[in-house]
């Protein structure tokens, strides 16, 4: 069986299957219990409060705790999204310094920096399109706090290979490592490295205390840089057989529900923009990803081409699309994006702050 199944059948009994206890206990390891299920999440395939309302189901909120507080996270990166659009893609609260450039740090490109954990887990990137949090947050340390690398190019490079990419959960996180949306910079070190990656790596230019890894100048093993083209080979499908007496539901690549108003006769069409894609490109993988997921959809049809191309759009009775901060510019009306926490006002300030109002509803809604 596929790592990603894409019925949701077998992405229910993911989430049913969850055990929830290991997962607090283990998810920062490599090895650990974590659901996979952001490939799912990021591309509008399962929403956030769905998993939460079927966890809830079986389980007591001191049970799921840990988990709907990692979902929280992602709730603050969306919410931040939609009150604040693209200023994401720049240093949010801090200029991040020092920099030494813009470029991806060949080493890490090229999976090669030495350190077996990462190298091993960048190759298994590129091969499955999926990569634990925890090397998430060493590859984006040993980018920008230790190589130097201003954090915006390498998050892109990441955000290609990822099926889970999400423009806000990525540039947000990266910042959070690189200390420009957070009070303090994210560090490792080869012990911390060995621990989680389950490792024994000895002498390597991370096998130093903390002190020495925070004080230390960009070493010879992250130093040399490169910047890979990151392109999208958008597919070639037929042309579109529309019904102009019925509304159009429009999708895009990150709100590929199969359940969306999943009764109505109507023309489904997936949009793939070539000017989304040059903005933010995926790798041929990911974009075969997309393309399955689609066929989910019953009797979904792929238009590649801008939405102000698509012909006739002022002849169908409705257009309708899901809001979502990549769907502004589609005409028409939009279904209102759903929160898990809708009472909690957009965030401001740290996570912290908006967990904890978040986790005072839940015991609210759900007494343990
Ligand atoms: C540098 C960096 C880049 C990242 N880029 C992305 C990205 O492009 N897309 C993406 O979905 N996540 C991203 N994350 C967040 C996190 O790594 C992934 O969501 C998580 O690893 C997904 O695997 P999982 O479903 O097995 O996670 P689990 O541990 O099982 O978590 C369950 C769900 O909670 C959410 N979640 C967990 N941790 C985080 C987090 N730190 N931030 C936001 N949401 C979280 C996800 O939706 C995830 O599916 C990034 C983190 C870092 C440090």
């Amino acid at each position: 069986m596929s790592v990603f199944p894409t019925s949701l059948d077998a992405i229910n009994n993911r989430i049913d299957t969850l055990n929830l206890a290991d997962y607090a206990q283990t998810r920062n390891y490599l090895k650990g219990s974590v659901s996979r299920l952001s490939p799912y999440i990021s591309r509008g395939v399962i929403s956030l409060p769905y998993i939460l309302n079927r966890i809830l189901s079986m389980n007591t909120v001191d049970e799921a705790r840990t988990y709907i507080y990692e979902l929280c996270w992602r709730e603050y990166f969306q919410r931040i999204w939609h009150v604040h659009g693209d200023k994401i893609f720049t240093d949010f609260k801090q200029v991040q310094h020092p920099v030494k450039h813009h470029y991806m740090i060949r080493s890490v490109y090229e999976a090669s920096t030495g350190i077996d954990g990462i190298d091993r887990e960048i190759e298994s990137l590129y091969a499955t399109g999926y990569i634990h949090n925890h090397v998430r947050m060493y590859i984006a340390s040993m980018v920008t706090n230790i190589g130097k690398a201003h954090w915006s190019y390498p998050a892109q490079w990441m955000y290609y290979h990822l099926l889970d990419g999400d423009l806000a959960s990525n540039a947000l996180s990266w910042q959070w490592v690189a200390g420009t949306s957070s009070s303090k910079k994210y560090y490792c070190n080869q012990v911390n490295i060995n621990t989680y990656c389950g490792t024994e790596q000895t002498g390597t230019f991370l096998d130093h205390s903390y002190e020495h890894v925070m004080a230390m100048d960009c070493p010879d093993e992250l130093s040399e840089t490169t910047s890979p083209e990151l392109i999208t080979v958008l597919p070639s499908p037929p042309a579109l057989q529309l019904d102009y007496s019925k509304p159009m539901l429009l999708y895009n690549s990150y709100t590929l529900d199969p359940q969306w108003r999943q009764t109505e006769d109507v023309n489904r069409v997936l949009v793939l923009e070539p000017s989304h894609f040059s903005h933010y490109p995926v790798s041929g993988k990911v974009m075969e990803w997309i393309l399955t997921l689609a066929k989910e959809i019953s009797g979904i049809q792929i238009y590649c081409g801008e939405i102000h191309d698509l012909p006739y759009m002022k002849s169908f009775p409705h257009i309708i699309s899901k809001e979502h901060p990549t769907t502004r510019h589609y005409p028409g009306i939009k279904d209102p994006l759903t929160w898990m926490f809708p009472e909690v006002p957009d965030p401001t300030g740290s996570f912290t702050g908006f967990w904890k109002r978040c986790e005072k509803i839940l015991y609210r809604l759900s007494p343990s």
